[in-house]
């Protein structure tokens, strides 16, 4: 198969095979069919979950309806979020171009839903006939007193990375116009966490329990007033830092907050993260509620989760996700229930990262950039894997194998961080793999 698709080779690797090398973070293949989304997409997902903000969408209505509630991001209060409004340009549009309408939609919109600001994504037919979607901002904005945000996320101009780039800069231009009084100098903002299925919840919760305030979410059920006053929080804690970490690095050079990397994914890295917040304030009370409160929650999971690990160790599990940060925690994961990761995969790691990945992997892992169904098959066919973790663009590709399915993208509706995350994450791989289903379904091997 590899032989195939001769110009992939580069981007990919077998640890332990060859000396480390992989290429990444370039344009797809023409013709591969990747399983990476555009520029668009990629801003789009990151802006989504802010609940009292309009997403208006100019360009083709496809545009809109390919990401119309795009995450499983929920919201404590206001769901304007989950409602995907688009300017439908037309051929007449494209001739004549598209500012006035873009202007008209924004009027009649924010008169309608009241939104505490806007943000208008640029598509590719936009960065092709050169709509100034700053200058209708502007415009919108003096008249309708909120905060009206041009996203620079034409979908041919890069891949899914600079769509998370032009996410940041948007945001990043509402960071800073709010108040800062009154908050804590033990603050944090909440980065790269999207509140899947509730996940920012359970996470405020802990560091409200370990006595740290949290001013902003960033993006998980996010509000454009703390958005305002992110700037006055201490620390920037980022999770899933493809896609946010420009966002930290524009808030370090502006205001001065340091930032640190975590991941709420699994039992290991959860602890770690709580633990890296409180050795960041040095804090030896704050370190203390910290002790107790992983305690307490190993002291409910880790029971529970001997009985997943006794029916699934051995079992072989390939990673497709997103960001390949997220990657490290699946391994780990994978490791506590005595599972074998034997590939490893994402849209959008760095080099670094998957260095890093071929490091802590076996022997004969594939570690791949930017894959395409064609490829996933071949793998998950030559690996003979038991389960696939990845989004909804892969969970076809798995159950047509006849081979188990774990939903870990933007999409899903159960909460994989945190604790319970952990828990939950094991009763769903438990639940896919042992499910006797696969009684039924032949593995397309024993086919043929
Ligand atoms: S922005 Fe371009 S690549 Fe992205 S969905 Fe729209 S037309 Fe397709």
């Amino acid at each position: 198969m590899e032989a195939l698709l001769a110009d992939r080779h580069e981007q990919i690797h077998r640890t332990g095979e060859q000396p480390f090398t992989l290429v990444c973070n370039k344009d797809s293949l023409a013709g591969a069919v990747s399983q990476r989304a555009c520029v668009f997409c990629g801003s789009r997902v990151v802006l989504y979950p802010i609940a009292d903000a309009l997403h208006l969408v100019h360009g083709p209505i496809g545009c809109a309806v390919y990401t119309w509630d795009i995450r499983g991001a929920l919201s404590s209060g206001p769901e304007l979020h989950r409602l995907s409004f688009s300017t439908d340009l037309q051929e007449r549009d494209v001739i004549f171009g598209g500012e006035e309408k873009l202007y008209r939609a924004l009027i009649e919109l924010i008169d309608r839903h009241s939104p505490k600001g806007a943000f208008v994504y640029s598509t590719c037919i936009v960065g092709i006939i050169g709509d100034d979607l700053e200058a209708v901002c502007r415009r919108v904005e003096a008249e309708k007193g909120i905060p009206v945000i041009p996203v620079q996320s034409e979908g041919f101009k890069g891949n899914k990375r600079a769509g998370y780039t032009a996410a940041c800069n948007a945001m990043a231009r509402i960071i800073g116009t709010g108040d800062t009084a009154g908050i804590s100098p033990f603050s944090i903002n909440i980065l790269g966490d999207f509140n899947l299925a509730g996940e920012i919840w359970m996470i405020r919760e802990y560091f409200e329990r370990m006595g740290v305030q949290v001013v902003a979410n960033i993006t998980g059920d996010g509000r454009i007033a703390d958005l305002a006053r992110a700037h006055g929080a201490a620390l920037n804690v980022v999770q899933c830092s493809g896609s946010t970490m420009d966002l930290a690095k524009i808030m370090e050079e502006r205001y001065a907050i340091p930032s640190i990397r975590v991941s709420y994914f699994g039992i290991e890295d959860m602890a770690q993260s709580l633990y890296d917040v409180a050795d960041h304030f040095g804090d030896p009370e704050m370190l203390e509620k910290t002790r107790k409160l992983v305690k307490e929650e190993l002291a409910r999971i880790v029971p529970q989760l001997q009985r997943y690990k006794e029916a699934l160790a051995g079992k072989k599990a390939a990673i497709y996700v997103g960001g390949s940060f997220k990657a490290f925690s699946l391994v780990k994961a994978f490791r506590l229930l005595d599972m074998q990761v034997v590939m490893v995969g994402s849209q959008t790691g760095t080099e670094q990262e998957y260095r890093e990945l071929a490091e802590i992997t076996d022997p004969g892992t594939i570690i791949v950039d930017d894959t395409n169904p064609l490829e996933l098959t071949s793998f998950l066919e030559e690996k003979e894997v038991d389960i696939l973790v990845g989004g909804v663009k892969e969970r076809p590709i798995a159950y047509k194998l006849g081979v188990g399915f774990c939903d870990h993208n933007h999409e899903r509706k159960e909460a994989l961080a945190g604790f319970q995350g952990m828990l939950n994450f094991a009763e769903e791989v438990y639940s896919s793999v042992m499910s006797p289903v696969w009684r039924f379904a032949m593995r397309t091997k024993d086919r043929r």
